[in-house]
């Protein structure tokens, strides 16, 4: 069975491919399959909202089962922002070190500097059904960068019970604690019988 992954983000498209493994289920890209949007509007006020409209609009648009993520991180500072305004905090186009140059301008006077990860994933059938599972990642905003794997706001942010950053800790570590990982592995969870063909 395939599944399309709404998603040109190689970093979240790896991290889906090394979570989401199912038997007998192809994980195609949204780039690997021609005629498909290039990108949707994510004007949806919540994480769940964006990643259902992604995935309805490119399973429409295919034909194929398709899976899609919201993802970003909430300040509690901040009031909770930049939210589902995290890809775009410092405007457009996107750019990861102004985005975290504006978190820490920011935060410069905050004591108070938790914050979490929160990830939305939905899953779209052709015949119209849906469903969405979340996970988070509760931790803290640290006052200088640290850290080079990863992408976004990963060297900013110490999730709890860790002294390195999301961009100091290895794939394998992020992706057991990290936001996508649990979402994922919920959704691996809870949709294992709508993805396993029937005999
Ligand atoms: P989207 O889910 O593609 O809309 O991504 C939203 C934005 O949230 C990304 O561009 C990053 O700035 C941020 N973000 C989401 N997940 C992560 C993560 O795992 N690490 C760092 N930043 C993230």
């Amino acid at each position: 069975m395939i599944v399309l992954i709404a998603t040109h983000n190689r970093h979240k498209l790896e991290e889906i491919r090394q979570i989401f493994a199912l038997p007998s289920l192809r994980l195609v890209a949204a780039d690997e399959v021609p005629g498909l949007p290039e990108d949707v509007v994510e004007d949806a006020d919540t994480f769940e909202g964006n990643a259902l409209k992604k995935a309805r609009e490119l399973c429409a648009a295919s034909g194929l089962w398709t899976l899609a993520d919201d993802s970003g991180l909430e300040v509690e500072a901040l009031g909770n922002a930049p939210g589902v305004h995290s890809a775009r905090y410092a405007g457009e186009p996107h750019n990861d070190a102004a985005n975290n140059a504006k978190l820490l301008r920011n935060l410069a006077d905050a004591t108070n500097r938790r914050a979490r990860f929160r990830c939305a994933i939905a899953l779209c059938a052709p015949d119209g059904r849906e469903w969405t599972v979340e996970g988070r990642c509760e931790g803290t905003i640290i006052s200088e960068a640290r850290g080079a794997n990863g992408f976004g706001y990963d060297p900013l942010f110490v999730p709890d019970g860790f002294e390195k950053t999301f961009a100091e800790l290895d794939s394998a570590t992020k992706n057991a604690i990290s936001h996508r990982g649990r979402a994922l592995r919920a959704a691996a969870q809870a949709w294992r019988d709508w993805l396993t063909p029937k005999s």
